[in-house]
C-alpha cells in the first residue's frame, strides 16, 4: 500500500510538472481521435506561416534508430537559484536548477547572474561548470571585462545541457503555487533576455532557427495552461488554435506557434569556441567540498553546476528529472516540430544531422541508463501521429 500511495505521489507530482510544461498535451490515448482523422482524410492543403512547403511525414521505424540518450534536469519546484553568498573576501554566486527550461533560459539567466556582480571589482573571476549556464556566464563576464577560467568536472559535450533538446520554451522550470511572485518575475525577465539574445544569434553558425511548433491535444484547453505561452505571449508568433480542416494531425485540439530551436551541439560548440577566442581558460577540475570550491584564487566565483549543485551546496529541493531521446537519421522534408499527440510525453525535433524523438519525464530518478521500454512507448506514441497524418 505505501508504495501504491508513494507510486500515486509520485504520479500526482509529475503529471503537475507535465501541466507546466505543456506536454500532458498528449496524456489521453491518441486512438480517441480516430474518427477526426477519417472524416477529414479529403483534406490535403493547409495554410501555412512559416513553410512555403507541404508538411511531410517523418519515417518512424525501430529499425532506423541510431542512437538513444538520456540526461537529467536540474529541478526545483521553486525556481532556479540566481543569488550571491559572501565568504569573506570569496564571493559565491549561484545560477542553477533550470529544469527543463535551462537552455531557453540561458542567456537571461546568466545575466542576470553577472547583475548580483555589479559591485564587485572587475577582475579574475571563476566559473564553475561547463554546460549553458557555465558558458554563457563565462561569455557574458567577459564582456564586462572580467579575465575567467572555467573549471568543471565534464566537457561540456558530456554535460546535461548538450542532451537537452532545444525548444526554445522556458518549460518545466518550476511549480507554479509553489514558486513565488518574486521568482515569477525573475523568471520573466530571464526569458525575455534570453529570447532577445538567442534572436541576435539566430542562423546556421549558431544552431539557432525558426520553426513550426505544433501542440497536438486531446483535450481542450491543455495548452493554454501553459505558464510561458500564457504569461509571455509577446515571444510567440503566429499563434493560433487551428480547427480540424487546419491542420494534418490526428488529434482533436492543435495549437501552433512559431519560435526558435537550439540545437545544442552547435550552439555549444560555438559559444566555447568565443570563450577561448576571447582569452578564457579551462581546467578539468571535479570539486568535492565547498571548502575546496573558496580555497580557489579567484574572489568572485560563479556556481553553475546544475544537479551538481545539491552535495555542493546541500540544496535539499533540487532533484532530478530523467529524459529519454531517441534519434534516427535526418530528413531535410521534416520543416516542423511537434509536442504531446502520445500517451505520455512526446516530441519530434528536426535538426541538421537527426530527427529527435522524445520523451520522458522521470521525477527523483538519478539513473542514466536508456530504458528499453520508454524507447518503445516513445516509438509507438509518435509512429502513431506520424503513420496517420492527413497529408
Ligand atoms: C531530455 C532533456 C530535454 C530538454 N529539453 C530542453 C528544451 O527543449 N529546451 C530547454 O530550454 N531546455 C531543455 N532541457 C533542459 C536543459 O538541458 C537544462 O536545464 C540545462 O542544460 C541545464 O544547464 P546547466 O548548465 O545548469 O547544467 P549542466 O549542463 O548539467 O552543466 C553543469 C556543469 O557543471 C559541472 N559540474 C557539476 N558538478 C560539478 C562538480 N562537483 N565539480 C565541477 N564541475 C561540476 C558539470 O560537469 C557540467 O559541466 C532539456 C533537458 C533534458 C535532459
Amino acid at each position: 500500500m505505501k508504495e501504491i500511495n508513494t507510486k500515486a505521489k509520485q504520479n500526482t507530482t509529475r503529471r503537475r510538472i507535465l501541466k507546466t510544461i505543456g506536454y500532458t498535451a498528449g496524456l489521453s490515448s491518441i486512438n480517441a481521435c480516430s474518427g477526426i482523422g477519417s472524416s477529414l482524410r479529403i483534406q490535403r492543403s493547409y495554410t501555412r506561416p512559416h513553410s512555403r512547403e507541404p508538411f511531410l511525414a517523418p519515417r518512424i521505424a525501430r529499425n532506423k534508430i541510431v542512437r538513444v540518450i538520456v540526461g537529467l534536469r536540474p529541478y526545483r519546484p521553486s525556481g532556479f537559484v540566481v543569488k550571491l553568498e559572501e565568504y569573506d573576501e570569496k564571493n559565491i554566486i549561484h545560477n542553477y536548477g533550470h529544469g527543463g527550461g535551462g537552455i531557453s533560459l540561458s542567456w537571461g539567466s546568466s545575466a542576470l547572474a553577472v547583475h548580483e556582480a555589479a559591485r564587485l571589482p572587475v577582475n579574475q573571476a571563476a566559473v564553475i561548470g561547463s554546460g549553458i549556464m557555465g558558458l554563457t556566464t563565462a561569455r557574458l563576464l567577459q564582456d564586462a571585462g572580467w579575465d575567467v577560467t572555467i573549471y568543471t568536472r565534464d566537457i561540456t559535450r558530456h554535460s546535461v545541457s548538450n542532451v537537452g533538446a532545444g525548444q526554445w520554451a522556458p518549460t518545466s522550470v518550476f511549480e507554479e503555487g509553489v514558486a513565488t511572485k518574486a521568482f515569477e518575475e525573475q523568471y520573466k525577465y530571464a526569458s525575455r533576455i534570453a529570447h532577445h539574445a538567442y534572436q541576435n544569434l539566430s542562423g546556421a553558425n549558431y544552431g539557432i532557427r525558426f520553426v513550426e511548433n505544433y501542440y497536438l491535444s486531446h483535450q481542450l484547453g491543455e495548452e493554454a495552461e501553459a505558464y510561458y505561452m500564457r504569461e509571455l505571449p509577446e515571444l510567440f508568433t503566429s499563434v493560433a488554435d487551428l480547427a480540424p480542416h487546419e491542420h494534418p494531425f490526428p488529434v482533436p485540439y492543435v495549437k501552433r506557434t512559431v519560435t526558435m530551436i537550439i540545437e545544442p551541439a552547435t550552439f555549444l560548440r560555438r559559444i566555447r569556441d568565443d570563450f577561448l577566442l576571447t582569452g578564457g581558460h579551462f581546467k578539468i577540475k571535479n570539486f568535492t567540498s565547498l571548502d575546496e570550491i573558496l580555497s580557489l584564487k579567484e574572489n568572485a566565483i560563479f556556481n553553475c553546476t546544475g544537479l551538481g549543485s545539491k552535495a555542493l551546496f546541500k540544496d535539499e529541493e533540487l532533484t532530478p528529472v530523467k529524459g529519454q531521446l531517441v534519434f534516427i537519421p535526418p530528413d531535410p522534408s521534416i520543416d516542423y516540430l511537434t509536442v504531446g499527440g502520445g500517451s505520455d510525453v512526446t516530441y519530434m525535433f528536426p535538426r541538421s544531422g537527426e530527427i529527435l524523438l522524445g520523451g520522458s519525464a522521470q521525477m527523483d530518478d538519478w539513473s542514466r541508463n536508456p530504458e528499453a521500454e520508454v524507447t518503445e512507448r516513445i516509438i509507438e506514441d509518435n509512429k502513431k501521429i506520424f503513420d496517420n497524418l492527413r497529408i
